[in-house]
């Protein structure tokens, strides 16, 4: 099985000075190889997923946000071929879940429902998602699927809001203790299987980022943190160096057959 879990948003800066206090990132980090992403294209969620599982540059696809001329963009508006499509095509079994390059975030041969639209804004919609994603990929890893693709949005949103707050980290925790339950499935004994841990940009506060991807006020509150260019990615297992994210495609089509 080729496992990508996304964690939208997750970023070193969190991660590397409290490894002590995130064990799962530590072990995944260990075992395989662990390496910043720096973006060319802009920090924005919705073309670099799509770049991610379509192995296109934001040029070559063309899907530049979730809203494009007053309407939102549906899967259908973007003509390409994504890595589950060709897979598919060719008798493969692929599951995939709660990618957020649309809105609501995309799921392909598995009935899933996102929580909050895909935007979930408060604590008890973080918590639904942070359980409902997590026990929806291990349901799905059961079956046995040639590729699972499962994404986490919940930190982009929390870092939005509470960037340099305590809670940040403590949501992390709670991200690497999913994490830890996802690879305790007996994941990591089978050496065929391999994983691909990766976030779609980083984070720092509002005033440092480059690109300014949200108004400072909405309607939930003033945002505090923004989309950073360094993304995180953590690989067990793939050969295919991961420099950016169209790399994984390709990563995975090199360990599916061409
Ligand atoms: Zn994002």
């Amino acid at each position: 099985m080729f496992l990508v879990l996304g964690i939208d948003a997750a970023t070193w800066t969190i991660v590397s000075p409290n490894l002590d206090k995130l064990p799962n990132f530590q072990r995944l980090s260990n075992m395989g190889k662990a390496k910043e992403v720096t973006l060319k294209e802009k920090p924005l969620s919705a073309p670099i997923w799509c770049g991610m599982f379509c192995g296109k540059t934001p040029e070559e696809h063309g899907h530049e946000a979730f809203v494009a001329g007053g309407d939102i963009v549906k899967r259908e508006n973007i003509n390409v071929d994504f890595i589950w499509d060709i897979l598919d095509r060719e008798g493969k079994k692929v599951r995939v879940m709660n990618v957020p390059f649309v809105i609501p975030p995309y799921s392909f041969n598995v009935g899933f429902k996102p929580i909050g639209f895909g935007l979930p804004t408060n604590e008890k919609e973080w918590w639904e998602e942070l359980q409902t994603v997590t026990e929806k990929t291990k349901e799905l890893m059961g079956e046995n699927p040639d590729v699972l693709i499962s994404v986490y949005s919940l930190l982009d949103r929390i870092q939005h809001f509470h960037w340099g707050e305590d809670c940040v980290l403590e949501w992390y925790e709670r991200v690497d203790e999913k994490l830890g339950e996802i690879m305790d499935t007996g994941f990591l004994d089978n050496a065929n299987n391999k994983l691909i841990v990766i976030s779609d940009h980083g984070f720092c506060s509002f005033g440092d980022a480059k690109v300014q991807t949200l108004p400072e006020q909405t309607p939930e509150g003033t945002l505090k943190g923004d989309h950073h260019e360094n993304a995180l990615v953590i690989t067990v297992d793939v050969d295919y160096e991961i420099e950016r994210p169209q790399d994984v495609f390709y990563a995975i089509r090199e360990a599916v057959g061409w």
